[in-house]
């Protein structure tokens, strides 16, 4: 029989297991807070339970926290990568960085996780949608990463955990794993385990229409990225496939939706692709379409997974940059890192393979 995994569950469901076993509830606490706030992945670690009960989990149970294969650091930006190794011998990358990677303002740890093995939405600009999706991670797998990076950032004197934000910006959509994602976001949140606030958890998509529409009446207070990319129908079908389905004019006003009721911001990444999406009149249409809409623009000069020539000048980056800022818009630009970091969402994989050729 298969050992019961508990990593992934939430406490009530841990309540009536342990029930179910015929011991009292509140060794489930016990058990929850060895697992999502110590990162224990043996019972043996749980000192604080019975030797019988540790033995009988031992028996029945197991953690299930993925195992972290290799990391890396680099040594430039201090960004940490993690392979962890799924159930089932998947890998997920997931990566530990210390600055917001919204906006770079240091002092803010942040943590950048996978939702799927692979990706479904196949984006010509990434290495994740090149190689095709394989699953949906469960939420026990996606809070594992969140486990191990913990974990990774807790061996540094200086850290302060408190300030760790969580982005949805690795491999995979993850409004096309929506339960288990909002599963793993609760658990995330839960004070008794985790305990890390909503505010700090960013969910980036590529906008999966109806999906953002649920997220809004869920009224939890997350941020939405969205990975645009172009303000056109014609030149988005080619950047973000999934813009056939969606286009922008059913797009942005659910994003306005969803920041009527999260009253979040908005971000919307755009990566820069040389000669591609960074003209002055593109620069113009975008200030246009997202006109009125209190919106955060995170430029993304593309990096060297993207192909050597595919980086705008910096002449073109800052005339960009200029005409958004002077239609009065909010920008940052990820000037500089973009070569170290996982520049938007599934660029993890090409480090992902590399790692994974050794
Ligand atoms: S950029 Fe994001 S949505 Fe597009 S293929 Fe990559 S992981 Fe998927």
């Amino acid at each position: 029989m298969e050992k019961k995994r508990l990593c992934g569950q939430n406490l009530k469901e841990m309540e009536d297991w342990i029930a179910r076993l015929g011991e009292p509830r509140y060794r489930a606490h016990q058990i929850y807070q060895w697992i999502y706030q110590r990162g224990a992945n043996d019972f043996a670690q749980m000192t604080d339970l019975p030797k019988r009960l540790r033995a009988l989990l031992q028996e029945t149970a197991q953690v299930g926290l993925p195992t972290v294969i290799k990391q890396q650091l680099d040594p430039e930006d201090l960004t940490v990568k993690l392979l962890l190794e799924l159930k089932d011998k998947q890998r997920v990358e997931a990566v530990l960085m210390p600055y917001s990677n919204l906006d770079f303002s240091r002092n803010r740890l942040t943590g950048c996780i996978s939702s799927q093995v692979g990706c479904p939405i196949g984006c010509p600009f990434c290495a994740t949608g090149q190689g095709g999706f394989i699953r949906n991670l469960e939420a026990g797998e996606i809070v594992g990463q969140v486990i191990a990076l913990r974990q990774e950032a807790l061996k540094s004197e200086n850290t302060l955990i408190e300030s760790l934000n969580i982005v949805f910006m690795g491999m995979g959509e993850p409004l096309l794993n929506y339960a288990e994602v909002l599963k793993s976001i609760y658990l995330l949140h839960d004070p008794k385990g985790l305990n890390i606030s909503l505010r700090r958890i960013t969910l980036s998509t590529a906008g999966v229409v109806p999906r953002i529409y649920q997220l809004a009446q869920e009224e939890l207070p997350i941020n939405l990225a969205v990975s645009l990319h172009a303000p056109n129908n014609d030149l988005r079908n080619q950047l973000v496939p999934l813009n056939r389905r969606y286009p922008l004019e059913e797009l942005i006003p659910a994003c306005r939706k969803y920041f009527e009721s999260s009253k979040r911001r908005v971000t919307f990444e755009y990566i820069l692709l040389n000669q591609v999406n960074d003209t002055e009149d593109l620069a113009e249409e975008l200030a246009l379409r997202l006109k009125g809409l209190p919106a955060l623009v995170n430029l993304i000069p593309a990096n060297p997974t993207n192909g050597a020539d595919q980086r705008p000048s910096p002449e073109r980056i800052r005339s960009f940059t200029r005409i958004l800022k002077t239609r009065g818009l909010e920008v940052t630009l990820r000037e500089g890192r973009g070569g170290n970091i996982a520049a938007a969402c599934g660029q993890l994989r090409a480090r992902d393979s590399s790692l994974r050729s050794e």
